[in-house]
């Protein structure tokens, strides 16, 4: 992929923007520009959804076991370039490329799962509802969609809707992050090639202008957005107003609980991993550890300390670390790193001690990148400002909890309920764990429970503003509507 301007995709073929703004693509590793993205116009975004609405007529009357035949042809192109979608989503996000090839798998997985659509939108039938009476519900194709997606997962995010709105006879605009776009239009070119009626998807770039021009378009059904809860709020508010369908996915703050049984040696090993990969910009991130009783908060702090000391910071592409899972890259963005930094220096203001500082990391190479080494914060009290923000680093807060009532309040009394895991032997405390915390998606000796393709994937509270979760069941059910039939006949004698 050369690096030149990206080009949207409307109406089965690549388009050049009709705005001219642009904006550059960089390296966060390396500070290299590796091309530039178009800050398309409300023009482009209309183009796209005018191609989406004439596709939608014949796209939702196909019928779904010729609909999934051009997924299955994706599913196989993926697997074929799995490494050269990784290496291009490294180069422009900054993870582990055992983290980028695991990221196109999830994406190819829940391509697997929409391919069953000739099961999953079947409806029901009640045979005899009353005398010669029958009911039946339809699962209907609703018309066209947009997704928004954020940079952290720029494969992975999209596929989360895309795969399932299509089987299920919708059409789409999607809009990925304009931070790392390079990665979903080389998964453009492949969509490209698998059969697809132009205009059935359409992808169109740039920033919050597109957005909001897709947020007011009146021929967009439904919405799916994945991003921080600011930009979710208003997602979520602007569908309500113009009565659209919604999903609005947000931000986190993933506490992690480690009880006095939990087995020290492996907890410490899951927690490095949940806490650094994707160097803490995954929503499933754990960036709050939990040490229930004084014993146990001693031990964390002093073997989680030792641990992220050791923790491996390169650009993941440096070919001596390209194999590690465990490698920590740089930050998105010049922006994004001096956010964490102002946040370390909020929480040393407001008295937490600063045990592990990472603020003065260097990578030989890469001086022009964007790097945060491990950052660990001990004597940190509930309500802390680096406690209740979403930092997006590698910046761990670590409280203390006399017992489990008192750690579950810690993440109950939290704005954000995106996952949440508890480190034990013990089932009585897993169970009333997995019971009485207030997240979305819970782990017990898994430091991140985020669910396979086949569940859903969503959070509570701020971290989810909608009742529709990702994946699974729920999106069959946001991208379909149900019709319900009554039907009788009368007899010849009738
Ligand atoms: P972001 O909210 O800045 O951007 C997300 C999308 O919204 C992008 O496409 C962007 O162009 C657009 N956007 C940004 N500002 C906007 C505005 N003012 N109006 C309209 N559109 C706007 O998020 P990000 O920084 O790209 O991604 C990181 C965030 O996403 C984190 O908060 C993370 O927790 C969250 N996230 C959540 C989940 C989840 O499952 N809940 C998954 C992945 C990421």
């Amino acid at each position: 992929m050369s690096a030149e301007r990206l080009k949207n995709y409307i109406n089965g073929a690549w388009v050049e923007a009709a705005g001219s703004d642009s904006l550059e693509i960089e390296n966060p590793s390396t500070g290299a520009i590796l091309g530039s993205v178009p800050l398309s116009t409300e023009a482009d975004v209309d183009a796209a959804v005018s191609a989406a609405r004439q596709a939608f007529p014949g796209w939702s009357s196909t019928p779904v076991s010729r609909r999934i035949k051009s997924l299955y042809k994706l599913v196989e192109l993926l697997k074929q370039n799995e490494k050269n979608i990784s290496r291009v989503l490294v180069e422009e996000m900054g993870k582990s490329l055992p983290d980028a090839a695991a990221e196109v798998k999830r994406a190819l997985e829940n391509t697997e799962v929409a391919c069953g659509m000739p099961t999953l939108q079947q409806g029901d039938k009640v045979v005899g509802c009353a005398d010669g009476i029958d009911g039946e519900t339809l699962r209907l194709p609703v018309g066209v969609f947009a997704i928004i997606s954020p940079f952290n997962f720029p494969a992975m995010v999209p596929f989360w809707f895309l795969p399932y709105a299509l089987a299920t006879g919708n059409t789409v605009v999607l809009k990925v992050s304009e931070q790392d776009p390079r990665t979903f239009n080389l998964i453009a070119e492949y969509i490209d090639q698998i059969g697809l009626p132009p205009g059935v998807f359409n992808m169109v770039h740039g920033d919050k202008q597109v957005v909001e021009a897709l947020l007011d378009h009146p021929v967009i059904k439904g919405v799916s957005f994945v991003g921080s809860s600011r930009v979710a709020g208003l997602v979520m508010e602007k569908c309500a107003a113009a009565r659209k369908r919604c999903q609005s996915m947000g931000g986190a703050k993933n506490h992690l609980v480690a009880m006095p049984d939990a087995k020290v040696s492996e907890v410490v090993r899951n927690m490095i991993t949940s806490c650094y990969g994707c160097a803490g910009q995954r929503c499933m991130a754990a960036s709050a550890i939990v040490g229930v009783g004084d014993a146990m908060y001693e031990t964390i702090c002093r073997e989680f300390i030792a641990a992220s000391k050791k923790v491996l910071i390169s650009d993941p592409l440096d070919p001596a670390v390209a194999d590690e899972a465990m490698v920590l890259g740089p930050v998105i963005s010049a922006r994004s790193k001096a956010f964490i930094q102002d946040m370390i220096e909020t929480g040393v203001n407001e008295g937490a001690t600063l045990a592990l500082d990472g603020r003065n990391v260097s990578v030989p190479g890469c001086e022009k990148g964007h790097f945060i080494g491990p950052t660990v914060f001990t004597d940190v009290k509930p309500g802390m400002e680096i406690h209740r923000t979403e930092i997006f680093g590698p910046v761990v807060v670590i409280l203390k909890a006399a017992d489990l009532d008192e750690a579950i309040k810690i993440i109950n009394d939290h704005q954000y309920g995106n996952g949440a895991s508890i480190y034990t032997q013990n089932g009585y405390y897993a169970r009333r764990f997995k019971l009485e915390t207030e997240c979305g998606m819970i782990g017990i000796n898994v430091g991140i429970p985020a669910p396979v393709a086949y569940l859903p994937f969503g959070g509570m509270k701020d971290s989810l503003y909608s009742d529709i979760k990702a994946q699974g069941k729920s999106v069959i059910n946001f991208f379909t509507e149900e019709k319900i039939v009554t039907e009788r006949y009368w007899g010849e004698e009738g």
